[in-house]
């Protein structure tokens, strides 16, 4: 007899990682049904989505009429529903952080795509998860290849590589890196992402705020996680066990694979409108990453290895600063020094709460925009 359909809410359902879990969804539709949805602005499109996949729950920050089958509700009230066995987060920056822990009381497996609820508050995430047995699936395709890898195995991990692109600008010198323009550091050669995650890759602190994700997803200590350059974004990450073997995960890049995955799992599902992979017609190279020109990879590391609310202010400076850049206020290295300025002036707390931390996410916000004001005066 056929499984009955699992049961999904999806919260960020309007953001590029939502849109292509809906595209799996549609794909699937015998397999997955859309329980609640959850968007942000995109209202046209939160509406058009509602329409479509007749969810019994929907939420969306600003007020829209919603058809009668609908119901409105909070997104802690989507992921906690009963009868959801699958809750997908794709919102971005701290507003997933209360909606996956109403996730996790509630026992439900997490299909989790927003690093920032780990990097920000992995310690409580992971505690809660355990406690409440609720699986974290990553979404992210470093993550979700590391997740893949480790399938079969018990023990003996020795290091994990994660797989950085470099984003558009992993050849320029630090004085071309001054002079690059918005547009060019949303130009992704490999990815097509939001825009800030966008930035965030051109600056690699992404490939930081990964680190801080892989250590608490996988229980391993920052020495035991290594980043290398790889620009085709084939390998998506790799594992090396203590006998010396190493396993990768490859494939083109293209999110639905890695979503799907967190959908399916342990299943694998067969999906003719994802893209094959021509080993013949691939060349991959490896290299390593110059750090001194690309701070905030260092400083990312720095806070994850410092702990506590460190990663919290870390990620919210970012925001800030990246905001500001694709504002055309600051240009691309002041990213990194108001980052950096930030947590210099940060006091941490070691074991925070999660009141802690959303206080630390307040006042770093604050922070970095007062540094930042007081640079342009200048
Ligand atoms: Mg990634």
């Amino acid at each position: 007899m056929d499984k009955p359909a699992k049961r999904l809410a999806i919260l960020g359902s309007t953001g590029s990682i939502g849109r292509q879990t809906l595209e799996i969804v549609e794909s699937f539709s015998e397999k997955y049904k859309v329980l609640g949805l959850a968007g942000g602005r995109n209202t046209e499109l939160l509406i058009k989505q509602v329409k479509r996949f007749r969810p019994v729950l929907a939420y969306s920050a600003i007020e829209l009429e919603l058809p009668s089958s609908t119901n409105f509700a909070t997104m802690e009230e989507i992921a906690s529903h009963p009868e959801v066995d699958l809750v997908v987060i794709a919102t971005s920056g701290k507003e997933g952080l209360a909606p996956t822990l109403a996730a996790i009381h509630a026992g439900k497996n997490i299909a989790l795509a927003n690093k920032e609820v780990l990097v920000m508050a992995g310690e409580i995430i992971t505690r809660e998860a355990k406690k409440h047995k609720a699986t974290i699936i990553p979404i992210d395709s470093e993550h979700s290849a590391i997740w893949q890898c480790l399938q079969g195995e018990i023990s003996g991990i020795s290091r994990v590589i994660l797989t950085a692109s470099g984003g558009p600008f992993y050849q320029l010198t630090k004085k071309q890196l001054a002079k690059v323009t918005v547009e060019d550091a949303l130009k992704h050669p490999t990815w097509e992402m939001g825009r800030k995650i966008t930035v965030d890759s051109a600056t690699l602190m992404n490939k930081g705020l990964e680190v801080i994700e892989a250590h608490w997803l996988f229980s391993l200590p920052f020495d035991k996680i290594d980043v290398v350059l790889h620009p085709q974004s084939i390998v998506h990450s790799l594992v090396e066990f203590i006998d010396g073997s190493v396993k990768a995960q490859l494939s083109l890049p293209d999110m639905r694979l890695p979503i799907q995955y967190a959908l399916s799992y342990p299943e694998r599902l067969e999906n003719p409108r994802l893209p094959r992979l021509d080993m013949t017609k691939t060349h991959l190279i490896f290299k390593r990453i110059d750090r001194s020109r690309f701070p905030c990879l260092q400083l990312a590391l720095e806070a994850g290895k410092r702990g506590g609310t460190y990663p919290a202010a870390l990620c919210a400076a970012d925001e800030i600063a990246v905001s500001l850049f694709l504002d055309n206020q600051i240009n691309f290295l002041k990213i990194g020094e108001i980052i950096d300025k930030t947590l210099s002036l940060h006091k941490g707390i070691a074991t925070p709460t999660l009141e802690d931390i959303l206080a630390t996410d307040k006042w770093a916000r604050e922070t970095a925009l007062k540094l930042a004001h007081e640079e342009n005066k200048c």
